[in-house]
């Protein structure tokens, strides 16, 4: 258990509140990896470096690597011809790539090694003749990446088991599914039982595609529901995994709210809260839990403890061109 928290204003009126901090919780090994990608980029080339999409979908992260030069620009066309480019942890299209080499741009990719097994699972897939049934969310860019490794049409987006329902495969057709890497553990179970359900013929990879850094968030904060009064969850609107932290609690029967930083914090919220949990998406650093821990310090006592429910070891390696 940490010391209790205190400070001036904190102290009198307001009852103690005691703080359970989820772990894991915050950056993992891609995200880390594609920060370092940005950094050394920007050490090896000096700046601008130009990053294709948000590096991670994380604002404070994205403003402190525009600080030291990166330029965050949706599409190719926006970087100018000779300039270094990184893509986002996310991942990219196929065409991405291969209009980078045409236009002979210097690119470096931070695509998350998990996110680059499935796209090599999806062109094995593609490669056995079979349809593939992607788990994910519309409009998501690693989808968008993922979708992008196969040829028009051979990819169908799945969202729910309803979508499930909707599919009007035979029985013959050779299917395979996969998945996004950020989505819930438990919902993404459910609609693998009704594609296995409704389609026995169908073949998916050993384990999921879900990463070991959502699996071990989502199983934190299933910890630290049942005795918390309401979970905050840092990290912004955009972020899959970090909107998927907040509905693993709701779905505990604890309210949730996503909050990009401190500042977010309503005061009101703590308004009977006995005990606060708190935990951060993959694509949020630490500084920020430190910061929200001050700030609920500056209105109550705080008694601080930390819930470790795995250990995390992971470490991605950097791309060859960084390292020689
Ligand atoms: Fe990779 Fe998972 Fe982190 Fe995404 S959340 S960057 S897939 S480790």
């Amino acid at each position: 258990m940490n010391a209790p928290l205190q400070s001036p204003e904190n102290s009198a009126a307001s009852p103690a509140l005691t703080l359970l901090i989820a772990a894991p919780r915050g950056f993992c090994a891609g995200v880390d990896r594609a920060i370092e990608i940005v950094e050394r980029a920007l050490d090896r080339y000096g700046a601008p470096v130009y990053v294709r999409h948000e590096i991670v979908h994380n604002k404070f992260v994205v403003d402190g690597l525009k600080e030291k030069g990166a330029i965050f620009v949706e599409e190719l066309d926006e970087v100018p011809d000779g300039a270094p480019v990184v893509f986002s942890a996310h991942g990219v299209p196929k065409a991405v790539p291969a209009e980078a080499e045409r236009r002979g741009l210097d690119y470096l990719d931070a695509t998350c090694p998990l996110v680059s097994k499935v796209h090599r699972q999806a062109e094995r897939q593609i490669e056995a003749d079979r349809h593939i049934i992607f788990i994910g969310h519309r409009g998501h860019p690693e989808v968008i990446g993922t979708m992008g490794q196969v040829p028009k049409g051979m990819m169908t987006l799945v969202e729910t088991v309803n979508d499930v329902t909707a599919l009007s495969f035979t029985l013959e057709e050779p299917l395979a599914f996969l998945t996004q890497t950020t989505l819930s553990v438990d919902d993404t179970a459910e609609i693998v039982q009704a594609l296995q359900t409704k389609y026995p013929q169908i073949v998916g990879p050993k384990a999921e595609d879900i990463c070991y850094a959502t699996s071990n968030r989502q199983a934190a904060v299933k910890q630290i529901a049942p005795g918390s009064d309401l979970i905050l969850v840092i990290g912004a609107r955009n972020s899959s995994n970090s909107v998927r932290l907040v509905e693993v609690a709701e779905k505990c029967g604890t309210d949730a709210r996503l909050i990009q930083r401190a500042s977010d914090i309503d005061p009101a919220w703590l308004d009977g809260v006995g005990t606060l949990g708190l935990t951060a998406g993959a694509s949020a650093p630490e500084q920020l839990i430190r910061e929200v821990v001050d700030k609920i310090a500056e209105w109550r006592i705080v008694e601080e403890h930390t819930l470790v429910t795995a250990e995390e070891k992971m470490v991605f390696k950097l791309p060859r061109q960084l390292t020689d």
